[in-house]
């Protein structure tokens, strides 16, 4: 029987709500000196992390997780830093017609909501907790953050360093398995974001529900690529091969399976193929190509791949080095390309979140815009090609998280657009304005003017002739 931490934690909530309303209102100041030490947390120790995320994952190249997850996150609070004091601004509004004259005012004021909630997955476990941070902070608020089990020397190392780095008043890591995300997930934070798979979605949102807590859930899916007619081949393999190798695919924007034109199949898995050789000669002991994080995970991914043999696909291992895998437990796999998909294979009903790469073509791209917009809306989309009026005619037909076109997952490395899915990929978003909007309460202040609005406008009884000349405005 797990231990139940229930108690622990609501005191842990309890102790930063009292902290966070009794400092109100929160100084500008206060906020950046908190994203300063965020930063200065991940400068000090970020090599420490990379290696515990290499330990965590069997092999996970620290360059790869220096840029990933320490040096993009320090970028972000920058970003937080020169943005916050234009995000949290007070905006004036307009007052109904001629309230503005007779001195009424409106506007609108960006509040921090209180204690925001973080849970994180595994695949970019620092970049994922400390990211949403930086932006709980930017808007006023404290933190709890839950990392993945998954990644546990990694979670341990954040619990120990933000202990270091701040009050437990102002930021916190809790760490645990499934028992102690449900017992986070169910305390009345005033918001919380999940980031993790969709199925944990649906249960995360399902205990935030029970005390109305609002949500942010950053959740996977089935990115597509759609590769045009006009596409310049060589460049679109390269970056799909990039995209798709990255982190050994477990990357919830990396492209889930790619959609060409039929008689460009072949030259599109040869692009890809010739990708991954440029950039990974070897793949077994190449410290730059990650392990797959768990033998579940690993034993998934080849079960995915065995079940689209089994109904009829052509399986394509792209292995550079003709190295021997099934020798090693070091949980690497080559990507495998899957011709031949259909539906009922689950490489095509379950996002991947590794190196699998199904390929489907069409006749016409309306197909493949069909195909989409017939299942879940995903978190990322890709076009390749230059023929404007195609790309819009995928763009303007589908619907999805964000996009990226000539390349894959980018999108989320560009601080100022708002990252996040829609419908089954996601709920809300964070990054650019937008996540200080998700993070902070838009309170809207009306200021009555001396002169006796009411009777003015025919609200007050004994209602007559100034109620009826106002309705009859209002309808005209
Ligand atoms: P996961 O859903 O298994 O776990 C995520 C977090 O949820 C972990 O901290 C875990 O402890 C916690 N959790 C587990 N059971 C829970 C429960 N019953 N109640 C509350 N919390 C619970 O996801 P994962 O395997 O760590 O990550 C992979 C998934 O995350 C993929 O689907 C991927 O697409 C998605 N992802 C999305 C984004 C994004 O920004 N949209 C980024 C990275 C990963």
């Amino acid at each position: 029987m797990a231990e139940d931490r229930t108690a622990e934690l609501e005191a842990m909530l309890e102790k930063q709500r009292s902290a966070f309303t009794a400092s109100r209102p929160e100084q500008l100041s206060a906020r950046k000196d908190r994203i300063e030490r965020a930063m200065a947390l991940l400068k000090d120790h970020g090599e420490e992390l990379c290696r515990a995320m290499n330990v965590d994952f069997g092999n996970r190249s620290p360059m790869q997780s220096m840029i990933t997850d320490i040096a993009g996150t320090v970028n972000f609070g920058k970003y937080c830093l020169k943005n916050m004091d234009k995000w949290s601004r007070p905006e004036k509004r307009k007052v109904t017609f001629p309230l503005g004259l007779l001195g009424a005012k409106a506007e609108v004021r960006y509040e921090p909501k209180g204690v925001i909630g973080i849970l994180a997955p595994w695949n970019f476990p620092v970049n994922l907790s400390f990211n949403p941070l930086m932006q709980a902070f930017a808007a006023g608020n404290r933190a709890m953050i839950k990392p993945s089990e998954f990644t546990e020397r990694t979670s341990d190392l954040m619990a120990e360093l933000v202990a270091k780095y701040f009050d437990p008043s102002e930021c916190v890591v809790v760490t645990g398995g499934p028992e102690v995300a449900h017992a986070f997930s169910s305390l009345p934070f005033d918001h919380l974001v999940f980031t993790g798979s969709t199925a944990t979605g649906r249960k995360v949102m399902e205990a935030a529900a029970k005390n109305l807590v609002p949500v942010t859930l950053e959740l996977g899916g089935k990115s597509p690529v759609f590769l045009g007619r006009s596409a310049d081949i060589a460049k679109a393999g390269e970056r799909i091969a990039l995209g798709k190798m990255m982190n050994a695919g477990q990357i919830c924007l990396a492209p889930d399976y790619m959609y060409v034109p039929e008689d460009m199949e072949e030259g599109a898995v040869a692009a890809v193929q010739l990708g991954v050789h440029n950039m990974y000669p070897k793949l077994r002991d190449n410290e730059d190509y990650a392990s797959i994080v768990s033998d579940r995970h690993f034993e998934r991914l080849q079960g995915l791949v065995a079940d689209a043999k089994d109904k009829g696909a052509e399986v394509i291992e792209v292995n550079p080095g003709d190295e021997d895998f099934s020798a090693t437990n070091i949980r690497k796999m080559p990507l495998t390309i899957l011709r031949n998909v259909t539906d009922d294979m689950a490489a095509m009903q379950e996002e991947i979140f590794g190196p699998v790469l199904p390929v489907k073509t069409y006749k016409q791209v309306t197909e493949a815009i069909d195909y989409v917009n017939e299942h879940d809306r995903p978190l990322g989309l890709y076009y390749f090609g230059e023929d404007a009026g195609e790309r819009e005619q995928v763009l303007t037909r589908t619907i999805s998280g964000g996009v990226t076109v000539n390349d894959v997952i980018f999108h989320v490395s560009m601080d100022d657009l708002p990252f996040g899915g829609v419908g089954p990929s996601g709920i809300g978003s964070y990054h650019g304005v937008e996540g200080f909007r998700e993070f902070s309460h838009a309170r809207s202040v009306y200021t009555q003017p001396k002169i006796d609005i009411a009777k003015l406008g025919g609200f007050k009884p004994p209602y007559g002739a100034a109620t009826e000349k106002a309705v009859k405005t209002m309808m005209k």
